[in-house]
C-alpha cells in the first residue's frame, strides 16, 4: 500500500482522457487500496456535491467528514442534509473543534477570525482534520487545479507533508464548466449560495461574493493575504 513514507508519483497510472477526466479511475484505485483507511474531507461546495456523487458510485458506505466550525452558512447545513437524504448509505460525520465559539472567545478573544484567521483556522479546521486523519492512511479532497495558483500543481495522488498522509484529488482536471455540467445533468443537491455570487464557500465571517468571475476564490478571506485555510499548504 502506498503510504506517506513510500509515496511515489502515480500521475501516469491514470488515464485522464475519459468522461470523468480520470476521477472514477482514481476513486476505484483509492478505495481498492485503502478501503476503510480512506476518509473524504468534504466542504460541501459544488465540487463536494460532485465528488460525493462519484464516491457514492464507487463506495456507497464511504466515510465523509465535514469540518463543522460552527460558523458555516445555513445553506451549507441544508445541502449536507440533502446529501444525507439522497445517499443514506454514506457515513457523513460533522466534526466539531475542541473549543466552542464561546470558549474560543474567552481564551483567545472575540472574533478571532478578524484578528488572527490562521489561528482560528488552526483551531476550527486544521486540528480537527488532524484528529480525523489519525489512524487512516489517506484522505480525499475535491481540489481542482483551475481553482487558484496555489492548487495548479496538485496531482491525483499527493504526498501530504502537513498531515503526513496521502492526499488524493480525483477532480484536478475538471473545469468549472465540467463541474456544473455534471451537477445539472445528475440533478445533484448543491449549496444555493452558488446561485447568489458565491463560487467558493467557507465560513460565513470569511466568505464574501467573488470579486471577479476570473478568480473563483476571491471572496475568501477578502482584504487579507490569506489564500488557504491551512489544510492544503503542501500543494
Ligand atoms: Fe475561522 Fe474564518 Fe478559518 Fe472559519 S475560515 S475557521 S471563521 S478564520
Amino acid at each position: 500500500m502506498l503510504t506517506y513514507e513510500t509515496w511515489e508519483d502515480k500521475t501516469q497510472d491514470f488515464d485522464s482522457e475519459n468522461s470523468t477526466k480520470g476521477a472514477l479511475n482514481v476513486l476505484k484505485w483509492a478505495y481498492e487500496t485503502y478501503n476503510e483507511e480512506l476518509v473524504y474531507a468534504c466542504s460541501f461546495g459544488i465540487e463536494g456535491s460532485v465528488l460525493v456523487d462519484l464516491v457514492h458510485q464507487v463506495k456507497p458506505d464511504a466515510q465523509i467528514v465535514f469540518l463543522d466550525t460552527h460558523l458555516h452558512f445555513q445553506e451549507t447545513y441544508e445541502v449536507i442534509e440533502a446529501a444525507k437524504k439522497r445517499y443514506p448509505s454514506l457515513r457523513i460525520k460533522l466534526k466539531s473543534p475542541a473549543l466552542s465559539l464561546e470558549e474560543q472567545a474567552n481564551k483567545h478573544g472575540d472574533e478571532l477570525w478578524k484578528v488572527n484567521p490562521n489561528h482560528c483556522c488552526a483551531i476550527r479546521k486544521v486540528i480537527p482534520l488532524e484528529e480525523e486523519l489519525n489512524g487512516v492512511t489517506a484522505w480525499l479532497s475535491g481540489l481542482r487545479r483551475e481553482q487558484s495558483p496555489t492548487r495548479q500543481n496538485t496531482q491525483f495522488i499527493n504526498r501530504d507533508v502537513r498531515f503526513k498522509s496521502i492526499k488524493i484529488c480525483p477532480l484536478i482536471h475538471w473545469t468549472w464548466k465540467d463541474i456544473w455540467r455534471y451537477a445539472h445533468k445528475n440533478d445533484l443537491p448543491y449549496n444555493k449560495l452558488h446561485d447568489n455570487g458565491y463560487p467558493s464557500i467557507g465560513c460565513e465571517p470569511c466568505t464574501q461574493t467573488a470579486k471577479t468571475a476570473d478568480d473563483l476564490r476571491s471572496g475568501r478571506w477578502s482584504g487579507t493575504e490569506k489564500l488557504e485555510c491551512g489544510l492544503h499548504q503542501s500543494q
